[in-house]
This record gives C-alpha cells, structure tokens and sequence, in this order.
C-alpha cells in the first residue's frame, strides 16, 4: 500500500541531479605538487578555490566522488543569515564584542552570496523570496511577535507577523497558528548555483579531479605530502572542506564534527492551481519546530521539496520519503494523492556549540560545521579561508575566535543522537 506513495520512476538521488547541466572535467593526471591542495569540492572548498585560483596560485580541488556530490547538491536552497544562536545566547556565551561580530557575519553570509550572483557571470538562481516562519504551537505566536516588534540588535529584519486570519495570503494550511515572515530571506537554484561554481573555477585554472579520495596528510619541511586513491601529491597549503564527510581524515576534526542526516521528498509535478492556491508566494518555508520542517517550490513552480528529520537514527531514504510524505499531508491534506518522485539525504555537519568554526593550523585551512544552514555560510567561510591562504585576509573572521569545542566520548560516531531526537520530538509537542 506504501509503494503506491512512490511514482513509477522515483529515485534515491537528488532532485537537482536531474535538472543541472553536466561540467565535464579535463581527464588530467593527478600534479605532483600543488601550491593549495583544496580537499572537499562542495560549496567551501570551491568556493575557498576560486579565490586561490584567481590569485594565481595553484589550486587542485579532489573530491572523493565528484564535486557537489556531498551536501552541495543535495540541500534545499534557502538562504539565510545562517546563525542558530541568538545574540542574546552569543553574548552571554563570548561577550558582547564577539557575538557582535558573529552576526555581523552571519549577514555578510547572506550579502556575499548577493555579490557572487554578480561575479564572473555566476548563476545562483537568486531570488529575494523571504520566509515564511510558521508557529506550530499558539503560545509560540505571542513569543515570535515579541522578538519581532523589539527587532535584532544586528540584523535589519523588516519582520513581520502574520496572524493565523491571515494566513491564506502566505500558505493554504490549518495547521499553524500564524507566522513571521523575514522578507529577506532568498532561495537559490541548488542546480544552477554548483555547476556554475565549478565552471568558473576551471575557468580561473584550477585543476579538479573526482574520485580521488585524499587518505592521509603528512606534514613534510614546506608543507604536506599527501596520499589519494590516485596517488600521492605533495602542497604547499591544505584546506580541508570535508564538513559532514569529513571521516577519518583529520582525527581533531573528526571529533568536533558531527555527521547527521538530513531527508528531503520532491513530488511529482503538481496542477498550477493547486501549487497556486496552497503556495500563493515563492517564500521558502519552515517552521517553530526544533525538528523543523524546511519546504519550498521547486524553482518551475511545479513540485514541493520537502525536508526534516524524521527518524531516530539513520535511515533509508525510501524510509523517510514515506514519512516526510505523511507529514507533509498533515499539513496539506489536498496532497495526500501526490506521489513521490525523488527521496534522498545528505550528511550536514553539526558542531556541540552549533555555530561554524573556521582556522588555520600551521598550514592546515579548514571551515565547517554549519549546522544544517551552509548554503550562505559554506560560501562566505570558503571564500574566507581562500582569501586567508591565498595571504590576502586582513582580520581573521570571527569564526576563527571563538574556542571549538568537542566532547569526552565523542570520536565521530555521534551514539546520543536518538535520545536527542526524542528530547526535540517531545519538546515539539509541547512548543517548549
Ligand atoms: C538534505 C539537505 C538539505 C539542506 N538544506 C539546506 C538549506 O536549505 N539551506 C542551507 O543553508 N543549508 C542546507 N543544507 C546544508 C548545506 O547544503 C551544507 O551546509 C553545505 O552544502 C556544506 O558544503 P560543504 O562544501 O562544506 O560540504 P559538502 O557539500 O558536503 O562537500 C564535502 C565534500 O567533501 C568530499 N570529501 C569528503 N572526504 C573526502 C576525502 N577524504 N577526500 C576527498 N574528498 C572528500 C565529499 O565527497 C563531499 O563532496 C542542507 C543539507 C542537506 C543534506
């Protein structure tokens, strides 16, 4: 009976795969040296490329499978100013200078991703949509409007509520009991944005390679000798932009990130006067939950993607799509005929302070832990990082100051995430 939530030619890949143009790259052996050795060609490391690269240095990206194969070609494309803890929380945390300085990132995040959309003829798909934040729980509205009305110490939010006799205007669903919309807030095409990425930078001479997985660093008297799956490469400088694929790779770094899984459904194609009526804007979506659901359109308006985390532990993709299509259709009971055309996950990067962490090592670079919200910080922090190897960074980013933390017992394997994901679950159900 389940099956027949599946259409006939569902898959277990992204969505986007299927939609973004192929970048073929040069069939090229691996160099023998290399000034920056980038591991990782995701949103941070091809990001932290294009500016090596246009320095002149020379730049070689491997990936373990092929560039955007991780997280970057998987997510939903909201962007935000991608921070999960308040100033409030920040300043009693660093003091009021660096929880400053933090936001003050968090939206240089969201504005350089405005300025990339205008660089060297780089497609995001960009678009100013805003978010439409729903409240789950009554009591959360009053809360959310409080926080509205007083305004973000930072950040110019321009928020505003939008009170559940509203709500048809931004979303056909009963389920919530009103919102706050961040009119600032965009969407990017997931399957423009990477392709292109990695077309400019082949354009500035970068080489990359797919299927080289990098297996050990060694530190050697000018930098780093380095063993891949097709040989051994040495570099003058290594960025490290793994994030939740990180592994065993670099153990300190295995230990102050966490892999955890994120599931999204696409449906097949919608009626128009259905995606019409039910998503009258092109707002990305999400919601007061600590599980929280994040949705939008498709960028042809023809299907909804639909993500959360709704196991306890890891699972099959086939197995969350069957229950993120439930809860979905608890939201909007119109879908509840829909099919689902693709089912797939990505390992994000979470940190025990759930802020990114950026730095150097003595020639190390590294950026990551982005907490689920990297579209905009994987971006900003690679661009950091490259400018910071490439020798061009005036003030160490924030990110580099504040301490990174691990845990006693944690080593990569993260064993409390089902009591975790039970304590969330029963918050949601009380909004607390
Ligand atoms: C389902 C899902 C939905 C998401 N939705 C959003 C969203 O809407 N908004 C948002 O802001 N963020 C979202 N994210 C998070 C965002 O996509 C990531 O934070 C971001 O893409 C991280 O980019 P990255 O380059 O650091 O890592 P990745 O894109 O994960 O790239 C890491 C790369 O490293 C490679 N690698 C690993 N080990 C090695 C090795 N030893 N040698 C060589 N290569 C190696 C991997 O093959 C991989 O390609 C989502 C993530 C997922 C999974």
């Amino acid at each position: 009976m389940q099956e027949t939530r599946f259409s006939g030619d569902f898959k277990t890949t992204p969505y986007w795969q299927d939609i973004a143009p192929r970048v073929e790259l040069p069939d090229t052996p691996l160099p023998e040296e290399t000034d920056i050795l980038v591991i990782g060609g995701g949103y941070t490391g091809l990001n932290a490329a294009l500016q090596t690269a246009r320095e002149g240095l020379g730049t070689l990206v491997l990936d373990a499978e092929h560039p955007g194969w991780g997280c970057s070609m998987r997510n939903g494309g909201q962007l935000s100013t991608s921070l999960k803890p308040s100033h409030s929380q920040l300043v009693r945390r660093y003091g009021e200078e660096l929880a400053t300085q933090l936001c003050l990132e968090g939206q240089a995040s969201l504005d350089y991703m405005h300025d990339l959309a205008k660089q060297d003829g780089l497609e995001l798909g960009l678009r100013e949509t805003g978010r439409f934040h729903g409240v789950h729980k009554p009591h959360l509205y009053n809360r959310l409007a409080k926080e509205c009305e007083e305004g973000h110490p930072v950040w110019n939010t321009d928020c505003f509520m939008v009170p559940k006799s509203e709500m048809a205007g931004e979303l056909d669903t009963d389920a919530y009991h009103g919102g706050i919309v961040y009119p600032h807030h965009c969407s990017i095409d997931v399957a423009k944005y990477l392709p292109s990425l990695l077309k400019t930078v082949l354009d500035y001479g970068a080489a990359v390679k797919g299927n080289c997985k990098v297996v050990s660093i060694e530190r050697n008297a000018v930098g780093f000798t380095v063993l891949t799956t097709q040989g051994q490469v040495k570099a003058g400088k290594i960025i490290l932009a793994t994030n939740g694929y990180s592994g065993a790779l670099s153990p300190w770094h295995q230990r102050r990130i966490i892999p955890i899984g994120s599931y999204v459904i696409a449906t097949e194609e919608l009626p128009r006067k259905l995606v019409d009526r039910l998503f009258p804007t092109d707002r990305v979506l999400s919601d007061t939950r600590k599980l929280v659901y994040y949705y939008r359109l498709t960028p042809d308006r023809k299907r909804v993607l639909f993500g959360g985390r709704v196991s306890l532990n890891e699972t099959d993709p086939r197995n969350s799509a069957l229950k993120l299509h439930r809860d979905l259709v608890a939201l909007f009971p119109e879908l509840g005929a829909t099919k689902i055309s693709h089912g797939w996950m990505g390992f994000v990067g979470y940190t025990f302070d759930t802020l990114a962490h950026s730095g150097e090592d003595k020639g190390l670079y590294f950026a990551g832990g982005y907490c689920g919200s990297g579209v905009g910080m994987a971006s900003y922090l690679g661009m950091r990082i490259g400018q910071k190897a490439a020798g061009r960074e005036k003030t160490a980013s924030a990110f580099e100051r504040i301490p990174y933390p691990t845990r006693p017992l944690y080593y990569g394997n993260p064993w409390f995430l089902a009591p975790s994901v039970l304590v969330y679950r029963f918050r949601d159900r009380f909004g607390i």
